[in-house]
């Protein structure tokens, strides 16, 4: 057993709402979302912070971290935008020690929601959500 709740996941052995998955990364739903579709992209090999993980799997990270936000505007979630961020280290609040790069979707108009998701973080419906995210996905793949 990892003492790592991300690579724990990445095994199979915690459970997750899965969005995305290649052999280097793998993206699944926050299980405390600040907004519907919150989604956490991670490099299956464990990374503690930006300083251990290899430049060409972080390009790969931000390369789906880039699709997801796409993928959500294409989505029935009907985002209009996405903030995508790192907390790198302890020094900026990272909590989880497995590097991830958060890709919150954002509604216009949404300012008050998102202050109240910052406080709430509450899950709903994750298993439609994630589905959701997944048909955006094969929307943008369709696209090309
Ligand atoms: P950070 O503060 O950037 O380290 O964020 C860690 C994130 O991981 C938080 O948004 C948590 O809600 C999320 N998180 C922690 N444990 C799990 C889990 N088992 N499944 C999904 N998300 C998680
Ligand atoms: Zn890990």
């Amino acid at each position: 057993m990892s003492a790592c709740v991300f690579c724990e996941i990445v095994a199979g052995n915690a459970p997750a709402d899965r969005v995305y998955e290649d052999d280097e990364i793998l993206a699944f739903l926050d299980i405390r979302p600040i907004t519907r579709g919150h989604t956490l992209v991670i490099p299956k090999h464990h990374a503690p912070e930006l300083d251990d993980l290899d430049a060409e799997l972080g390009t790969r990270l931000f390369r789906v971290g880039h699709r997801l936000a796409l993928a959500v505007r294409r989505s029935d979630l009907r985002a209009d935008g996405a903030n995508l961020a790192i907390n790198d280290g302890k020094a900026a609040f990272q909590t989880v020690a497995h590097t991830h790069l958060h890709v919150v979707p954002r509604r216009h108009g949404d300012k008050l929601r998102f202050a109240g998701g910052l406080i709430l973080r509450r899950s709903t419906e994750p298993e439609a959500t994630a589905a959701a995210i997944r048909a955006g996905l094969e929307r943008l793949e369709a696209e090309r």
